[in-house]
């Protein structure tokens, strides 16, 4: 049966990156040699990684303006801390839009003052808070662009004097932004890009090599630009199939094209949420709301054992919310077809027509 796969992340990926990446592991370029058995400094793998970073580069529009891209291990929580080692001498700002900055600032927290310039957690992350300024005197300014759990997004950024630092694990290449305005982001690679076990970092390099501690190599940006994202072994695999979804999206158009399936699927599943009756968003503004992650409760909890019945029946998976908000949440990344989400919103209707 075929499955619609609304899940947070690791998530849906394009069946036809599945199909190539499934090939690679037995017979990689026509090798005759697995991918993941063959030296990660051959002329072959050298080409996959130099791929992965200039296509992440050119979809960011960030191609020769002074930036460089690194697809590096331990996830977007390790950028939490190597951000802090590389950029924090004694002042960082942060805005707290839920769990994934309440962590990045618990982190940071160790390298020096901090200042937390906003917080939403008075209304449980249920909107993006605006209105606050940031210290002149910052090493830096943090944020995180879509918040996966609560299910809101960052529609702007501040102007600001000092880097402009983002995660933005789960909206990268969703949509187009002036990437420019940000000097580091960072992104896990399984929310919109590959498996889980890689992180892409895109960094303008004039502002690294500036706190006054000495870095660990291995968490030193600078010596990973050095060796070309290949100070250690990288993550083989996740870095190869980064790269297949990253030329499938330059196959289909790019970020624009892309943005439009997204906002056809956004604007189904909202107009959906917000005429039925039986459901209500998370998100306290229409302008929060993410793209990425939908986040809904049913009202009246007797009929949530029939909705779930429902929607498994329809083959969904993956749409339970996240533990701290409750309710349902549907991730709605880049490989996932509009198709799917019409079967999620003729499931809602259903439902409502049977009650
Ligand atoms: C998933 C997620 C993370 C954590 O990613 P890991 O790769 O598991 O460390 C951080 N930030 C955001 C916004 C996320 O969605």
């Amino acid at each position: 049966m075929q499955k619609h796969n609304f899940s947070a992340g690791p998530s849906i990926l394009p069946s036809s990156v599945l199909e190539k990446a499934s090939q690679s592991i037995i017979n990689f370029n026509g090798l005759d040699l697995s991918l993941i058995e063959i030296s990660h400094r051959s002329t072959d793998f050298v080409e996959v990684m130099e791929t992965a970073r200039s296509l992440a580069l050119e979809h960011l529009g960030l191609q020769d303006k002074g930036y460089q891209s690194l697809f590096l291990h331990g996830g977007a929580s390790m950028e939490f801390l190597r951000v802090a080692y590389n950029l924090l001498d004694k002042k960082a700002a942060y805005l707290n839009t839920g769990a994934w900055s309440t962590k990045a600032i618990k982190e940071a927290k160790l390298f020096g003052e901090l200042v937390e310039v906003a917080s939403s957690k008075d209304k449980n992350f249920n909107y993006i808070p605006t209105g606050y300024t940031v210290p002149d005197d910052a090493d830096y300014f943090h944020c995180t662009s879509n918040n996966t759990i609560f299910g809101t997004q960052m529609q702007s950024f501040p102007k600001i004097s000092m880097p402009l630092v983002c995660d933005m694990s789960s909206d990268i290449f969703s949509r187009q932004l002036d990437f420019s305005q940000f000097d580091l982001l960072y992104a896990g690679a399984q929310k919109n890009m590959g498996p889980a076990g890689t992180t892409l970092i895109v960094v303008k390099e004039e502002i690294l090599g500036k706190v006054s501690r000495s870095v660990p190599s291995i968490l030193d940006y600078k010596v990973h630009i050095g060796k070309e994202s290949m100070f250690n072994t990288p993550a083989v695999f996740p870095v190869y199939v980064s790269m297949l979804t990253l030329q499938w999206l330059k196959d289909l158009g790019g970020i624009a094209e892309i943005e439009k399936r997204n906002n056809a699927k956004a604007t189904l599943i909202y107009s959906e949420i917000d005429i039925n009756p039986l459901f209500e968003g998370f998100v306290a503004k229409e302008k929060d709301r993410s793209k990425m992650n939908v986040t809904f409760t049913i009202k009246d909890s007797s009929l949530q054992e029939t909705f779930d019945a429902m929607w498994k029946e329809a083959g969904i998976s993956g749409l339970d919310g996240h533990r701290d908000v409750g309710g349902y949440r549907a991730s709605m990344y880049n490989a996932l077809p509009l198709a799917s989400v019409e079967v999620l919103v003729e499931v809602m209707s259903e439902l409502e027509r049977n009650a």
